[in-house]
């Protein structure tokens, strides 16, 4: 019996399924399976894929409805919209002065130290009224979602003591509830010591443990929990700390591992159980080689390396040859990473950290779900999962990294229904 439809997407030069046979995320050779369908057709219902294959296999099991929505894809690529599960979206304002400095080849640490960096950002959101900031959230969001991004992942984590991290998770709901978009909350209160508790530093922690966690776990305020561990932030211990309280309370732990120097935190991620491990530019081969067997995600951010020019890229060639489950996202931020474009974020992972076009594509949907514990929902494009789905103003997924910093995304179709969100609005804040 052929099944009901109310949205039919049709002449799809390719169509990326990212359908997959195994469970569990791709690993090295089946990263480049994009369960790519020429002259491709997509169907739905009721926001959830019912249907995706050749425009032959799709006909022959459904019904288009009255009223079924009708879309030609013009020959167009269409594929999954991207997965975004690493980004710091709500935040105050924007540190163009800090990037001059940077380039101009001042360190991070000097910057740091005249005010700059994190506490740059910490200052402006606990100014900002919360209205203020959820409006330039918004916009900001609706850039992600204009660059493709149907499900983002977004951290607290500027506003650095109780009332403002608050502030900014209840942001983040607000936004979750105002947005098409899926939108994931991670508590990030562990993401540096604030300026006022330089000097007394067990006193933050204790903070973050004992009325941080409680509170937003009390409001149900985020899902995740996760920490920046790093020399001169949080060290491997406190940071296995923080994730093991925060697990206790029931948000699952991810971290920020490995950026600067080699602390063995992605050692520590696999032990606590984390769900993911986040930049891992300085990874050893120990950490490389325990990730490969466990469940946790390497979450590859490549415009961080990109916007920091001292930085490393992570050893992906490395990563993928072991095994390891890796995904892409954008970081989004007002630091290293201002940019919400994921296509942006493929193209410096093949150019620079030498991934195919396949690898990374995976990498940003399929995988990047289960960086996010939302594998049975996005990320491909199989029946029952949401009709999350980009039309791009192209034919062939090679030219997404190809064709750098430009934005090939043409329509946006988050449960089914098309975002028509104002993406010619100013939204410069
Ligand atoms: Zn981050």
């Amino acid at each position: 019996m052929k099944r009901d439809v109310d949205l039919f997407v049709r002449n799809c030069q390719q169509l990326l399924t990212l359908k997959n046979s195994s469970r569990g995320p791709r690993r090295g050779a089946a990263l480049s399976d994009l369960g790519l369908v020429e002259n491709g057709a997509l169907a739905a219902d009721g926001g959830r894929v019912v249907a995706a294959g050749t425009f032959d296999e799709v006909a022959s099991v459904c019904k288009p409805v009255d009223g079924c929505v009708d879309v030609d894809a013009g020959g167009a690529l269409v594929m999954p919209g991207f997965v975004d599960c690493h980004t710091h979206t709500v935040f105050a304002a924007y540190r163009l002065d800090e990037y001059e400095k940077r380039v101009a080849g001042v360190p991070y640490a000097e910057i740091a130290k005249s005010g700059g960096g994190i506490a740059k950002s910490v200052s402006d959101i606990r100014a900002m009224d919360v209205d203020t900031l959820l409006g330039v959230s918004k916009s900001r969001l609706d850039g992600c979602i204009a660059h493709g991004s149907t499900t983002v992942e977004i951290k607290s984590g500027y506003g650095l003591d109780l009332n403002n991290e608050l502030k900014q998770l209840r942001v983040i709901r607000a936004l979750a509830e105002s947005s098409p978009a899926t939108i994931v909350p991670t508590f990030l209160g562990a993401h540096s010591i604030p300026p006022e508790y330089r000097e007394r530093r067990e006193a933050y922690i204790d903070l973050v443990v004992r009325e941080m966690i409680p509170a937003v776990t009390s409001e149900g305020l985020a899902e995740f929990i996760d920490v920046f561990s790093e020399v001169e932030v949080f060290t491997t211990e406190e940071a296995e700390r923080i994730l093991r309280e925060g697990a206790a309370a029931g948000l699952r732990p991810r971290v920020h591992a490995d950026e600067l120097y080699d602390t063995a935190s992605a050692e520590m991620a696999v032990r606590v159980g984390a769900v993911s491990a986040d930049h891992l530019t300085k990874i050893s081969a120990a950490g490389m080689s325990m990730m490969a067997d466990s469940d946790v995600i390497g979450v590859l951010l490549p415009g961080t390396s990109f916007g920091l020019p001292s930085l490393h890229f992570a050893p992906a060639r490395d990563m993928i040859e072991r095994g390891m489950a890796i995904a892409i996202a954008s970081d989004f931020n007002p630091g290293s990473s201002p940019s919400e474009s994921m296509s942006m974020m493929i193209s410096i992972a093949c150019s620079h950290m030498r991934m195919t076009a396949a690898e990374a594509v995976s990498a940003a949907t399929y995988n990047a779900a289960f960086a996010l514990c939302r594998q049975n929902d996005v990320g491909s494009l199989e029946p029952g999962k949401r009709a999350d789905f980009l039309v791009m103003n192209c034919e062939d997924y090679r030219e997404i990294p190809y064709r750098f910093g430009t934005n090939r995304v043409h329509r946006v179709f988050i449960g089914g229904v098309e975002w028509t969100g104002n993406q010619r609005e100013l939204n410069f804040q």
